[in-house]
């Protein structure tokens, strides 16, 4: 008997301490860039972005398996330039339905770095779990000498898989540090370091596949937010107005007739607009167009109550969000309502 319980003791033990070092469960979502490229030499930066598919990545990182047990899965294998709202939604909807899963960890995105602060803003806005969202990508092709895809991919491999990444919304995991999605912008054309939120700063970094943090997001996001892409087919169109001494109103002429729902001013200092744009800017809105302002500069917020009277002309301002990223909240602003002042609220939250 004494025998029988002691057994029965040393099982229970041998099984808690498999719980506790069980690993965890991490899926790869492949969708192209540059960390899926390859050049013409490795010495040559000519090269196609797009084109290695995911096993050969992860084979590429053997180092990922004593972290996770990872499981790979290609979504399309493309250039971020080409990034489209379909891409989008089938991404948002497969990650959704993968963390509904209790046997699913945490997910990488693997994706150019042209776009990504775009798709990252959209998931943060429309994944439905706390469970860790990380996108990652290279700036060098994976054929080139210091390619810095495969620590890119390690390090964020460590990030999805640490509890500690839970509730800090979708995050970008680019050379050695963790960004929020709702402020990292590409400051950089070639730079490997070319990922920064330069209003707040980053979440954290990682040294020796340790993850630290030292900051959160105050921004709504993921679990608090109320945007829900599910059964969408496509999303409300908005485009975009780049302003500039001297700029023509015929730019808006594609507002008015090419089905826009939105139009985003990427604005001159503080979100201002040339008198030039500014009676086209009103007929947008006398159109039932919702107009929101952000800057062309590349820091600071654009603000309500500056140089504009908002109010007057129901104009929303973007706060911290650059242009592109404006984009992605007002169209997902306008599946839920066209009221401005509801919108401008939404800017003031996410
Ligand atoms: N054009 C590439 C892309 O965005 C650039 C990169 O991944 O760094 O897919």
């Amino acid at each position: 008997m004494k025998k029988l319980k002691s057994l029965l003791l040393v099982g229970a033990a041998l099984l808690l301490s498999a719980t506790a070092y069980a690993k965890p469960n991490i899926y790869i979502l492949a969708t192209g860039g540059t960390i899926a490229g390859t050049g013409v030499s490795s010495t040559q930066t000519n090269y196609h972005a797009g084109g290695v598919a995911i096993q050969t990545l992860i084979e590429a990182v053997p180092a990922m398996t004593e972290i996770a047990n990872i499981t790979g899965e290609q979504v399309v294998n493309i250039g971020s330039q080409d990034m489209t709202t379909d891409v989008w939604l089938t991404l948002a909807n497969r990650i959704n339905e993968l963390l509904a899963d209790p046997n699913v960890d945490g997910i990488v995105v693997t994706h150019g770095t042209d776009t990504m602060e775009e798709t990252a803003y959209f998931l943060n806005l429309t994944v439905k779990s706390n469970k860790p969202v990380v996108l990652t990508g290279a700036m060098r092709a994976s054929t080139a000498i210091s390619a810095d895809g495969p620590l890119n991919l390690y390090n964020s491999v460590c990030t999805a898989a640490d509890p500690a990444s839970r509730d800090k919304g979708v995050l970008i995991c680019m050379n050695g540090i963790i960004l929020p999605a709702h402020g990292t912008v590409k400051m950089n054309t070639v730079d490997v370091q070319t990922f920064q939120a330069p209003n707040s700063g980053p979440l954290g970094y990682l040294f020796n596949s340790k993850v630290y943090y030292n900051d959160i997001t105050l921004k709504r996001h993921t679990t608090k937010s109320v945007f829900d892409v599910k059964g969408l087919k496509e999303l409300p169109k908005v485009g975009i107005v780049y302003s500039y001494a001297d700029i023509d109103a015929d730019v808006m002429e594609p507002y008015f007739t090419g089905g826009y729902k939105g139009v985003v001013h990427a604005g001159l200092g503080n979100g201002n607009y040339h008198k030039n744009l500014f009676p086209s800017l009103l007929k947008a809105r006398e159109n039932g167009i919702l107009v929101v302002r952000s800057s062309r500069v590349p820091t600071g917020p654009t603000t309500l109550d500056n140089e504009v009277d908002d109010a007057a002309y129901q104009f929303v301002a973007s706060y911290e969000l650059n242009p592109q990223k404006a984009r992605i909240l007002l169209m997902l602003a306008l599946t839920k309502t066209d009221d401005w002042q509801q919108i401008q609220q939404y800017f003031l939250e996410y």
